[in-house]
């Protein structure tokens, strides 16, 4: 098992990464906690639930609540369900809630955590490859219909339990977004780690250890920035490289044909591409990048189903603009992000010259 500890300037906290360690969840809890609410959703529960409630001592109190499968879970009302459901169990002050499941559940299970009784303590166990990244950094958030992680909170988890087997049953779209982001955190890591995933086999073949390694690694990498950076005042948006037209891109396919991982995928290679024209005379291996996303099947050609001027309109709202701006994050070198603005009619043509290549 592979053990780190992510630190910010006031909680301290273990990451677990291993195979099989949701079999070992009762001694990997930081405290004996009186009760346990496992929070998941359908699919998971079907899954992995059982293994869970099986390892935890049966002198504790457990008990659980599905939440649907999907996006549509990270909303208020299931939000106040989950704390109608705490409040009828017993949960108190001296309890852990238990995120089992992706990135929604560890959302919305954190948010949970963060406001019940004005906050109790949360264990993450993410189920996702995407969820190496939700997991840590203790953002928490419910949508609202006007917008994406509207209504959410900082908390930090009490600890992760990252059981790698349960990444085996994940379908090949859930791949696909998992990996973009560690292929996000190779980016902003170093040549190494960026070698490492280019050279993967096609992801139905990655080997446990070869994908603990990598899952540790983008770890490290958004905890480095986090541990910095803990209220997102600076340098954690170098996080967002990919995401400015990643999260148009998503929002354009309404939430449904692209998944956030394959949306961001196709936003990092804007962001070379702008990177190489605009900030950098390193030479980046573009076409490497480009023949890895081909090979592993990501929708490299989705940007001719849209229309420009509406992604560009939807990336003006983006967080990190200011001044009529569209702030972008480039690479100088990789594992050398900056933040560079662009003028709104320059970077409208620089998407079109892109989709043009
Ligand atoms: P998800 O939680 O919806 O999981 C994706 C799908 O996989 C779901 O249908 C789920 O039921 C299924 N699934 C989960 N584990 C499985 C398993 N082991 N085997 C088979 N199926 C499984 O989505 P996600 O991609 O994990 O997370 C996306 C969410 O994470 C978004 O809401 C996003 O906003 C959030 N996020 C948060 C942060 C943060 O810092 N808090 C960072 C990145 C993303
Ligand atoms: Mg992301």
């Amino acid at each position: 098992m592979e053990h780190l500890t992510i630190s910010t300037e006031d909680s301290h906290y273990p990451v677990f990464i291993g195979e099989g360690i949701r079999h070992q969840i009762e001694q990997l809890l930081p405290e004996s906690y009186d009760k346990i609410m496992v929070i998941t959703d359908c699919t998971v529960e079907e899954l992995y639930l059982k293994d869970l409630e099986d390892a935890i001592s049966p002198n504790r109190d457990v008990f659980s609540f599905a939440v649907p499968a999907g996006e549509k879970s990270k909303q208020l009302d299931l939000f106040f369900e989950c704390h109608t459901k705490a409040i009828e169990n017993g949960l108190n002050r001296r309890s852990v809630i238990l995120a089992l499941g992706g990135g929604v559940v560890g959302d919305l299970a954190g948010f949970v955590a963060s406001t019940f009784m004005r906050g109790i303590d949360y264990v993450q166990i993410p189920t996702t490859i995407l969820a190496h990244d939700s997991s840590v950094g203790g953002k928490v958030a419910v949508n609202h219909p006007l917008g994406k992680n509207m209504i959410g909170n900082f908390h930090q988890p009490k600890a992760v339990v990252y059981d790698t087997q349960t990444l085996l049953s994940l379908p090949p779209v859930e791949w696909r977004s998992g990996m973009a982001e560690v292929m996000k955190h190779a980016f902003l890591a170093d040549k190494d780690m960026l070698k490492q995933c280019l050279q993967l086999p096609h992801f139905q073949k990655v080997t446990n250890e070869t994908l603990i390694t990598l899952l540790k690694k983008g770890i490290q990498i958004k905890a480095k920035y986090v541990q910095k950076d803990e209220k997102e005042q600076g340098i954690r948006r170098y996080l967002n490289l990919g995401h400015t037209l990643g999260h148009a891109l998503e929002a354009e396919a309404g939430y449904t044909h692209l998944s956030h991982g394959e949306a961001v995928a196709i936003g990092m290679d804007f962001a070379l591409f702008l990177s190489q024209k605009y900030v950098s005379n390193a030479s980046f291996p573009i076409s490497e990048y480009r023949n890895w996303l081909t090979k592993q099947n990501y929708p490299t050609t989705v940007l001719e189903n849209y229309y420009i001027p509406s992604l560009i309109e939807r990336m003006k709202s983006d967080k990190k603009n200011e001044d009529e701006q569209i702030r972008m994050v480039l690479l100088e070198e990789i594992g050398k992000p900056m933040v560079f603005p662009f003028q709104i009619d320059t970077l409208q043509n620089e998407l079109q010259a892109y989709r043009n290549e």
